[in-house]
């Protein structure tokens, strides 16, 4: 093992030379003619010339050495079902899903849209377009119809693969209303829907246009479909995203760019190994799926835990159980997770024995140090390992590459910028480098941006670089528009979105570091602090906060008690200028369904204002919570 410093520098400064390296990793039918073609910056090209094929080095490269080991191990405990399938079982059924997209007519280039969830049948979807060269766009299953209509209209697929329900806390949730709504809301209209029939909910098939999955892949039991070779910069998939304003983003994947960074960093930064085991606990909507439920794991030879279910049902011990019974290696799960578990009992998590897990990796949400501490020690000791990173970059920003060099991790810190990440620190106002320690400014991103990153979006180069290259005056450099410092160690730590920041008469203060200190308050689980209008100040902080233990605080003089307790420890820690004008308790807060706090939707019921869209929305009764608090 070399020196993380010279690996993370040759990445930058020999560029073509080390990714070229890692280019051997996947397979290609054509040898790429050039590494990367930056001429036309923020666009970058990645192995120009080179061909492959995302399923191929997924699937079938690995049938010579992996045929019999598992690939997917699909676990629902929603349904009580469990199944593995081998390399070669998966391939099997990716070539018949792939025929029956090829009998409706679906060719490169096409689009596929997938609103499933967390199914066997939704991976085999996603490899089946792989292979076939068409594009999938994978809505997540919480998504409404009005939400999911705005994807139809925006990716215009030929195909919807779907299925006729999900299934939460053992009930099923219908998807098919759902779809069938967005389609008549949508101006475009998909020629055929493949409906995957679990059985959970009824539904009729709209004649001429849905066909039954399971009747179409009797057809195919023996088809073979061989993979499309396509050009290394071939979009693989678009994944939508929310941005600042109401239309998603549809945020474009190259090929052979994804192929690559993806293999490259199962070894690196995972020390995963083929024929491990991965288990990441996010869901295939989100590019956390895409990246580790699905591409990254297989790309690198290893099987992948597929689960659909709650992470405390039947109770807080069953992601544990299976780390135990699947020999899991390396888990991948977020921070609003743990914090879910910390509610649980903690012998939960030494009753299985988990001793083939060499680490567990938090990305999505900044990693509080409570919650770090606590599931440290409560996996005697295991690595946690924070990974930052967004929709846009497919694969980490920030972390510890222990693969590389073995690094310590410093709580509350994601880690150093990953190799091919040429990350800069940037004054907001002036645009000028930041490269003392311990300076706040924009965590931004040189070009080219690594490969794995978006293309552009999908449909409009213009809008990926207004929005994403044009915000630093002065330079064309990526913003991820997140604050953040760096200490003198290299180490970063993110202080929070650009957009929620909040200006306390004329102090700018991030969100985030009120919610750490508040967080730090033994008596607090959880809390979102937002920016409130105020006359005086511009802004002030106003904090909701869930208290561990409420049974203290049944009537409005002791909550006062606490509020001030709270304030007391915000003023000691980050002064008084950061104190919140008000702490108010709260039982939950709003969520998106993957956990991100709707800070937004907060703030503006916080105002007296309309929340907007809410239909990421997880639990409505918790924004309805903080409207009669507000009120009161
Ligand atoms: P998304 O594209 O939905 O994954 O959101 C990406 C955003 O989530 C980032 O820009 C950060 O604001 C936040 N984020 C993701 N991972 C982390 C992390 N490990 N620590 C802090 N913030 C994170």
């Amino acid at each position: 093992m070399g020196s993380f410093a010279d690996f993370h520098a040759r990445s930058i400064n020999d560029r073509d030379a080390f990714w070229a390296e890692q280019a051997k990793r996947v397979d290609w039918k054509v040898q790429p003619q050039q590494i990367c073609d930056y001429s036309n910056p923020p666009f970058a090209k990645w192995f120009v010339g080179g061909e492959t094929n995302l399923c191929h080095n997924a699937v079938d490269r690995h049938l010579a050495e992996r045929a019999d080991q598992p690939a997917l191990i699909f676990v629902s405990t929603e349904t009580n079902q469990e199944k593995t399938y081998t390399y070669r079982d998966l391939h099997a059924e990716v070539q018949r899903m792939a025929a029956i997209l090829k009998d409706l007519g679906v060719v490169k280039g096409d689009r596929v849209l997938i609103y499933m969830p967390m199914i066997a049948e939704a991976a085999f979807a996603m490899l089946a377009c792989a292979r076939l060269g068409a594009i999938h766009s994978v809505v997540f299953g919480g998504f409404a119809s009005h939400s999911l209509a705005t994807r139809i209209e925006d990716a215009s697929p030929k195909v919807i693969i779907s299925a006729d329900a999900g299934s939460r806390g053992g009930k099923g949730v219908p998807y098919k209303p759902l779809l069938d709504e967005a389609i008549k809301l949508s101006a475009h209209k998909p020629a055929n829907v493949i409906m995957v029939d679990r059985q959970l909910v009824a539904f009729t098939p709209v004649a001429g246009r849905d066909v039954d999955y399971a009747t179409e892949r009797a057809k195919h039991m023996d088809t073979v479909v061989p993979c499309e070779w396509v050009e290394s910069t071939h979009p693989s998939y678009t994944l939508y995203t929310s941005g600042t304003t109401g239309k998603p983003k549809g945020v474009q994947r190259d090929t052979g760019g994804y192929t690559v960074a993806l293999a490259s960093s199962i070894p690196h930064i995972y020390q995963g190994k083929p024929g491990g085991t991965f288990f990441c606990t996010s869901d295939i909507g989100w590019v956390v799926g895409h990246s580790y439920i699905i591409y990254g794991p297989l790309i690198g030879g290893m099987a992948t835990i597929l689960y659909e279910g709650l992470p405390i049902r039947p109770d807080g011990g069953i992601w544990w159980s299976l780390v135990e019974k699947y020999k899991v290696n390396v888990m991948f799960s977020a921070p609003t997770a743990i914090r879910v578990l910390k509610k649980q009992d903690p012998a939960l998590l030494t009753k299985y024995d988990l001793s083939s897990l060499q680490a567990l990796f938090l990305a999505g949400e900044p990693l509080d140090e409570p919650t770090a501490k606590w599931i440290s020690e409560g996996l005697n000791g295991k690595a946690i390992i924070d990974n930052y990173w967004q929709t846009e970059t497919g694969w980490p920003i920030l972390t510890i590459c222990n693969g590389v060099e073995k690094a310590e991790s410093k709580f509350g810190s994601p880690g150093k910028a990953v190799y091919g990440y040429n990350v800069k620190l940037v004054d907001d106002q002036t645009g000028e480098e930041l490269t003392g320690a311990n300076q706040k400014g924009v965590l931004t991103i040189e070009g080219p941006l690594p490969p794995g990153n978006l293309q552009t979006i999908w449909g409009d180069d213009e809008r990926f670089v207004k929005t994403y290259w044009k915000t630093v005056p002065g330079k064309l450099v990526y913003s991820t528009f997140d604050w953040a410092v760096r200490d003198e160690d290299g180490y970063f730590f993110i202080l929070g979105r650009t957009d929620d920041v909040i200006n306390v008469a004329g102090h700018r203060l991030g969100t985030r570091e009120i919610e750490e200190s508040i967080s730090s308050h033994p008596n607090i689980a959880e809390v979102a602090v937002v920016g409130v209008a105020d006359q005086l100040k511009g802004q002030v902080a106003m904090a909701f906060a869930i208290a561990k233990d409420t049974s203290g605080l049944t009537d409005a003089a002791a909550r006062k008690t606490f509020e001030a307790e709270v304030m007391k420890v915000v003023d000691s820690q980050l002064g008084a200028v950061a104190r919140p004008s008000r702490v108010l308790f709260v039982t939950a807060l709003p969520k998106t369904r993957s956990g991100k706090l709707l800070r937004r939707a907060i703030q503006a019921v916080a105002e007296g204002r309309d929340p907007g869209d809410l239909t990421t929305m997880d639990d409505p009764a918790a924004l309805q919570q903080i409207v009669d608090l507000i009120k009161t």
